[in-house]
């Protein structure tokens, strides 16, 4: 494709994009094909000559769009999140467009020096400790997902408790401890099948009942008893904001005990922690200045495209420590000299894609004010939302609600609650998705698209009551779970 074949083509994607975007609202928001239809509605076999760029539009237009779920949609209500914003998008182009792959510093300066930069601007947007910046013995860098962070916390971590002996000598079963609560993210239990040390060493944590939040006696209990039979505890990892209810774990207690005993303190902030940019939901941050590691994803719900996990680290030295390998192939003058990051010392893969750009391209767009009116939006819809819960009596709130994530179950029971659910997702006119609080089927509305405004919200809760079981016709209080 020469230059102007992509210029033309180009533009007619970009018409294609914003077009979607101004009719993305009379789509249905869940997907209603059949498994197999997509496929079906396409070539089986690959192009034996190339056809052009004609008609891709035409094919996206009449098969994949039916087959996709819109995230983008005013009406995306579920799991969390995941913004697409036009600065983003246009920074992601460049940054496809330059192609340039930053494993080293030497190989693009630049793509280096604007991650540095910008994740030591989003430190300082969300008021994290001066710890995690680059000027400090820490440092940030943008991950693919939290479940890398989440695995790299854990290969330094078990690099720090066992004083390197792990890159050289393995893992060994049953040696290493890893705790987190019960509400955390199935990420941490990936980790540990990842690094090897399996899930036998993984403690669930207890929470309390009424916040959902971990319980600091029970991973008092559960460190001394590992301790006692010989083994090295070696990550705590703390939810802020866990991803079923939303449950913010006590980092301050949760760092003192890790700590006490050699342990890591990771924090999962993947959907919540991006928060913080609004001062008034700083709270959020309380005990953050003793994590090692803290991990918030801007392609969540901070209008960044998928991928962009924020992660920093207090002790750079034990991230690459773990991680870094210098073939000979990779050697050159700027990595010996020491006065550089390598950031595939950071992560699992060696390659690594410019995603900075298009981090600079949301922060410069929206500056401070922007992301926290953003953020303020989506917390002022949630707590109106969940206003209206509480005053229904054919509802009940199931968990704390501070941020932009509610809880919610028909008080007919589970069948009821799971039918609503079911009904309201096949109407097309929301998607919601549920989570076990206590052992009980409840539906989460997650209010996080860019394009969400209060008459979508409303017109959920119409979707939502509208099809509500009414007192005594639920039927079947059965628990789930
Ligand atoms: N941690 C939390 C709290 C989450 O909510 C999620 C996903 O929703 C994850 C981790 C995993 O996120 P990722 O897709 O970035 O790996």
């Amino acid at each position: 494709m020469g230059p102007e074949e992509f210029r033309r083509h180009g533009r007619e994607v970009i018409d294609w994009i914003a077009d979607y975007y101004q009719r993305l609202e009379s789509l249905p928001v869940l997907s209603r094909v059949a498994p197999g239809e997509v496929r079906a509605g396409l070539p089986a076999e690959p192009p034996a000559a190339g056809q052009g760029f004609d008609g891709v539009l035409a094919d996206l237009d009449s098969v994949i769009l039916p087959g996709l779920t819109h995230w983008q949609h005013p009406s995306f209500f579920a799991f969390f999140p995941a913004s697409a914003t036009g600065p983003s998008i246009l920074g992601d182009l460049l940054a496809s467009g330059l192609g340039v792959q930053g494993m080293l510093w030497a190989t693009s300066p630049a793509a280096t020096e604007l991650e540095t930069l910008m994740l030591d601007w989003l430190a300082q947007l969300l008021d994290l400790p001066a710890g995690f910046r680059s000027e400090s013995a820490g440092g940030g860098v943008i991950q693919h997902s939290a479940s890398d962070a989440a695995l790299v916390a854990l290969v330094a971590a078990l690099h720090r408790a066992s004083a390197g002996a792990t890159e050289t000598d393995g893992v060994g079963a049953g040696r290493f401890s890893v705790y987190t609560s019960a509400q955390t993210h199935s990420s941490v239990e990936k980790a540990c099948r990842i690094a090897g040390i399996g899930t036998a060493a993984l403690r669930k944590l207890d929470v309390d009942p009424a916040t959902l939040a971990a319980r600091p006696a029970h991973l008092a209990k559960l460190l001394a008893a590992d301790v006692a039979a010989g083994r090295t505890p070696a990550l705590v990892v703390a939810s802020v904001g866990a991803t079923g209810t939303g449950a913010l774990d006590p980092v301050a207690e949760l760092a003192e005990l890790a700590h006490r005993y050699g342990a890591w303190l990771h924090v999962d902030a993947a959907w919540a922690g991006v928060a913080a940019v609004c001062e008034e939901l700083r709270w959020i941050n309380a005990g953050v200045e003793r994590a090692d590691s803290y991990c918030t994803n801007p392609h969540k719900w901070l209008l960044t495209n998928f991928d962009c996990t924020a992660f920093w680290v207090a002790d750079r030295a034990a991230l690459i420590g773990a991680l870094s390998i210098l073939p000979e192939y990779l050697r050159n003058a700027a990595t010996e000299s020491g006065e550089v990051f390598d950031y595939r010392d950071w992560q699992v893969p060696l390659g690594r894609r410019f995603r900075a750009l298009k981090l600079w391209t949301v922060l410069r767009w929206y500056g401070a004010d922007g992301l926290q009116a953003h953020i303020r939006g989506h917390v002022a819809l949630a707590q109106e939302f969940a206003s209206w819960v509480a005053a229904d009596n054919r509802f009940e709130l199931l968990a704390p609600h501070p941020l932009a994530l509610v809880t919610f179950a028909s008080r007919e029971g589970d069948q009821a609650t799971r039918e609503l659910l079911q009904a309201v997702n096949a109407s097309g006119e929301a998607y919601l998705t549920h989570t076990l609080v206590d052992g009980r089927f409840a539906i989460r509305m997650a209010i996080g698209s860019v394009l969400t405004e209060r008459r979508h919200v409303e017109a959920a809760w119409k979707a939502i009551t509208s099809r509500a079981a009414q007192p005594g016709q639920g039927g079947n209080s059965v628990r789930v779970g």
